[in-house]
């Protein structure tokens, strides 16, 4: 049986086995995917003893994936981050479906549309760096990049190449940039000491807002949203389970219905197969 797995850490938390489990039993296709914990010192060891097929990669590991891929798509080069490994010979290729997953959970399920939107993006990691350039492929008007460490959210905007529409801001610098349409929260904040304050004036009563962690650690971003008045405030469940889909269709070659599976983690349809 093949094998495959998401590696990170912490990773005991993960919910994409389950997903994986239910996209594999609803295309009848025999796999095993697990969770393995791995830091950036040891991943490249781990990876290379695990003997798996394709791996999915989440915090902190992302840009260090990318870096021992032999080769990339072209929409992972271009964020310099990965979140999909394939088996390529001896080496890996890498992929990344964070953009595409966050994209077609707003447009699609949430009906949000991007164009010619004014976004805020908080943070500059490996998920932040994924859901960039899909942001502007979607077409919006002007995409604000804040970090805690500015000289990173100036390296994401030197990399997506397009100055008129990207500009890198410090996190001193929030209170003067005015109202967003769309505000994505890509820090890991909520697993740490938390986000800093952030100003009310960034949101309005059109504003929607995404934080892409989900469960307990979207809470206190989702809650300053609703407070500032956004329209929607949405967790990361649904793009997990659209960049999931996604990794299984490059692995496998087949896309799974993501409906039933998002109904499920959210409590609403039948329970999810599990993994044992
Ligand atoms: P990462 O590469 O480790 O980056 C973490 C980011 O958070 C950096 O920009 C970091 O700023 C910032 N940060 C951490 N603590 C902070 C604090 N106290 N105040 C302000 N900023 C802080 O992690 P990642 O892979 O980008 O993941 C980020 C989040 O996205 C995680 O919660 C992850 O679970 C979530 N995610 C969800 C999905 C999904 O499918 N829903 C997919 C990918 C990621 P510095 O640069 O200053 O350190």
């Amino acid at each position: 049986m093949k094998r495959y797995a998401v590696f990170g850490s912490p990773i005991s938390h993960s919910q994409s086995p389950r997903i994986h489990a239910a996209f594999a039993q609803q295309c009848g296709i025999a796999m095993a995917y697990v969770a393995i914990e791995a830091g950036r010192d040891d991943f490249a060891a781990i990876l290379a003893a695990s003997g798996v097929q394709g791996a999915n990669v989440t915090l902190p590991l992302k840009e260090t994936a990318f870096a021992l891929c032999t080769d990339a798509s072209a929409r992972a080069r271009r964020a310099g981050a990965v979140n999909t490994l394939l088996r390529d010979g001896d080496g890996w290729r890498g992929d990344n479906t964070d953009g595409l997953g966050l994209v077609r959970d707003l447009t699609e399920r949430h009906g949000l549309d991007l164009r010619e939107r004014r976004v805020l993006l908080l943070g500059a990691g490996g998920a932040a760096r994924g859901v960039a350039p899909t942001l502007l492929d979607a077409g919006i008007r002007e995409l604000v990049v804040a970090n805690r460490s500015p000289e990173r959210a100036d390296a994401l905007a030197d990399a997506m190449g397009d100055p008129g529409r990207v500009h890198a801001r410090g996190w001193d610098a929030l209170p003067a940039l005015g109202e967003f349409d769309l505000l994505v929260n890509a820090t890991s904040a909520a697993r740490g000491v938390g986000l800093p304050p952030l100003p009310m004036a960034l949101a309005g009563l059109r504003s929607a807002a995404v934080d892409l962690s989900y469960g307990e650690a979207a809470v206190p971003f989702l809650a300053w949203a609703r407070a500032a008045g956004c329209m929607h405030a949405v967790d990361g469940l649904g793009m997990l389970v659209e960049q999931a889909a996604e990794s299984f269709r490059l692995w496998h070659g087949v896309r799974p219905e993501t409906d039933p599976v998002y109904a499920a983690l959210n409590g609403q349809g039948d329970a999810l197969v599990t993994a044992d």
